[in-house]
């Protein structure tokens, strides 16, 4: 099959997912976006996707986003960052992206507050949870969360948008659904004591466990492979 007829025939059944996911969920078809994780995936096909009307994509690596550059600067689309982030790249990182999905520790919070508050600009921001307990994965202890969130309050570069997280690789719904669930109590937590907005974004669900996302109160899905086919990291 042609890329284009493959990516139209993937994003056709992503959207049908997600609105199953939705209806069974009693929510709004438009309170979930889909965000294109797009590592690995040249200019090129990313385009024929945002051909295609999809507007949100996300890069692990600052490098990668350096390579495309030239080919997705122009484009009328939302960029974040969902990787794990270097203390180093802070400085390149937000040249690229209108939001760090991954934002997960102080000194990270400080490096980006010091380049930001030199360049005179503010930024979005999520804070990624480890919800999963997995060693390998980034993001702050749930137990941490919320001090974090706190200690952020006090960097006015940086305006706290939402969560992150990912959920347990299992391909057993009710193996990751906890893990949604801690970061829909800590939204709860954060928004009480006034450190989230009211409308916060929870970034949660990837090609494997969309659905369980999405009925756990996921407003941002962040797919691959389900779009793109299996990543080939040797190119
Ligand atoms: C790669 C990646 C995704 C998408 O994963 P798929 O399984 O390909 O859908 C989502 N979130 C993050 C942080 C990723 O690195």
């Amino acid at each position: 099959m042609e890329d284009l007829d493959l990516i139209r025939e993937n994003l056709a059944q992503i959207h049908a997912r997600m609105k199953a996911a939705c209806a069974r969920a009693n929510r709004n078809t438009n309170e979930v976006r889909l965000l294109m994780a797009t590592k690995t995936v040249s200019a090129t096909r990313i385009k024929l996707a945002i051909g295609l009307g999809e507007n949100l994509i996300g890069e692990n690596k600052v490098q990668e986003y350096t390579e495309k550059w030239e080919d997705l600067k122009d484009l009328a689309i939302e960029r974040h960052f969902i990787g794990h982030l270097q203390t180093n790249k802070a400085k390149d990182v937000i040249k690229y992206v209108n939001c760090i999905e991954s934002v997960d520790r102080i000194e990270l919070v400080e490096k980006l507050d010091q380049r930001l508050q030199y360049e005179g600009k503010s930024i979005d921001m999520y804070l990624e949870v480890n919800t999963s307990g997995e060693e390998s994965k980034s993001g702050v202890a749930p137990e941490k969360a919320l001090a974090l969130l706190q200690a952020i309050k006090n960097y006015d570069t940086l305006r706290v948008k939402g969560l992150m997280t990912i959920g347990l690789p299992s391909d057993d719904p009710e193996m990751v659904r906890p893990c949604f669930r801690t970061l829909v109590s800590l939204r709860d937590k954060g928004q009480q004591a006034g450190w989230l907005p009211d409308h916060c974004e929870l970034s949660m669900g990837m090609s494997r466990d969309m659905e369980t996302a999405i009925e756990e109160g996921s407003t941002i899905i962040r797919v691959g492979s389900a779009i793109f086919g299996n990543r080939n990291y040797a190119l």
